[in-house]
């Protein structure tokens, strides 16, 4: 089978779109063919070698709350990704009468899942600080505490188009005091963050592809002891103790958890992230979004400054760079995004936004190269 469609393929130093995904890394390469060349069997058949990629399922869901900072195990769901997870979980919050809150900044697998399983009459949206693009924490605390039929609040751990980081451990607490459920979207964070700290939320997702493990492959954690019939995130088998129908990817859950284990040892890139902001703020003409806040060590959403910002990505793309426009999810759709949105920008601003990320291999060389690359259009749409 001829599935190639061209021979190019981006040089890994000059791909900047992390946040849209990653190369899978060697160490999940090595265990997705081990385990699709060895343990293919469906672990619900029922023959001896079934059995053995049934145990590998609970071994490897055992070592993914291990990895995560959960103590059990039974918390964990393997799914298709984080989108299915999201709106596995307000869809399942959706069933009771009442309201969501959600902050301004969520992903669409959050922001459409909700406006689409509550509807807008029931969606509450929390604003961000349009400089640092942090959450407005008095808000979240009055919104837990004052609305009366709040089903539950889902603010994401890490945002994939600014990098900002939200305050969810401080945001947990708040829900906890309050008794209200909170679900984080934490696919940005996890893996690309150091340490764990995510026990104390009810309800939080992953998903293999954003740190060097397969595409189609992620989890959602519940809370502790959750039997709540009325979850059932995918109707149709009873696989993963009926919460979940359909086959489970060994091969791809194997690939998951060797990709975050290889994450531990990854270099903290915000040092040269840094350095490349500093150059591009130097000039004068160029803008870093939510620069003042905490932001992942890897993203910088640049504001260029001219000319519409796919002339820029075309540009870079000619020299080998792969950029992005914003998340890949709201590329090409034409409008702001709603995270855009919510910045302090102006509306003609936000056609000229660019976001770089990049990855655990990209130190000083790759990124001022990056730079250059900017400049060097720069100079070329000027002309
Ligand atoms: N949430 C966030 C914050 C994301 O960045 C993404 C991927 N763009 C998703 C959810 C969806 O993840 P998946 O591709 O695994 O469905």
């Amino acid at each position: 089978m001829n599935f190639r469609l061209g021979k190019r393929v981006i040089d890994p130093g000059k791909y900047f779109d992390y946040n849209a995904t990653t190369p899978i890394c060697e160490a999940a390469r090595e265990a997705w063919l081990l385990m699709a060349d060895q343990h293919w069997e469906n672990p619900s058949s029922l023959y001896r070698e079934a059995g053995i990629a049934r145990r590998l399922l609970e071994d490897f869901r055992e070592e993914l709350a291990e990895e995560i900072g959960i103590e059990d195990a039974e918390r964990v769901v393997f799914t298709s990704g984080a989108t299915e997870a999201n709106n596995a979980v307000i869809q399942f919050w959706s069933h009771a009468p009442g309201k969501i809150a959600i902050s301004a900044v969520e992903h669409p697998s959050v922001r459409a899942a909700a406006a689409g399983f509550f509807g807008p009459e029931r969606m509450i949206e929390i604003g961000v600080d349009p400089i640092t693009g942090i959450i407005n924490l008095e808000e979240v605390e009055r919104v837990v505490t004052m609305v009366e039929d709040l089903v539950g609040l889902s603010v994401m751990a890490a945002n994939n188009e600014t990098g900002t980081i939200q305050p969810w451990d401080v945001i947990a607490e708040l829900c906890l005091e309050a008794g209200i459920p909170y679900h984080s979207d934490s696919a940005q964070w996890i893996g690309k963050e150091p340490g764990g700290g995510f026990a104390d939320i009810d309800y939080f997702t992953g998903s293999a592809h954003k740190f060097g493990g397969p595409k189609g492959i992620g989890f959602l954690v519940l809370p502790e002891n959750f039997d709540d019939c009325a979850f059932i995130g995918q109707l149709g088998g009873p696989q993963e103790n009926g919460r979940r129908g359909g086959t489970e990817d060994l091969p791809g859950i194997a690939a998951m958890i060797a990709a975050l284990k290889s994450q531990r040892n990854a270099p903290d890139v915000s040092d040269v992230r840094d350095l490349f902001e500093a150059a591009l703020l130097e000039s004068g003409e160029f803008k870093i979004v939510g620069k003042r806040g905490p932001r992942l060590a890897n993203t910088s959403m640049i504001v260029l400054p001219h000319t519409k910002n796919l002339k820029w990505l075309t540009r870079l793309s000619d020299r080998g760079f792969g950029v992005s426009t914003g998340s890949a999810c709201s590329a090409g759709a034409g409008n702001p995004s709603q995270v855009m949105m919510s910045m302090d920008l102006e509306f003609e601003e936000m056609s000229r936004v660019l976001r770089v990320s990049g990855g655990p291999g990209q130190g000083e060389a790759e990124w001022m190269a990056l730079y250059d690359a900017i400049i060097g259009v720069k100079s070329e749409l000027e002309d």
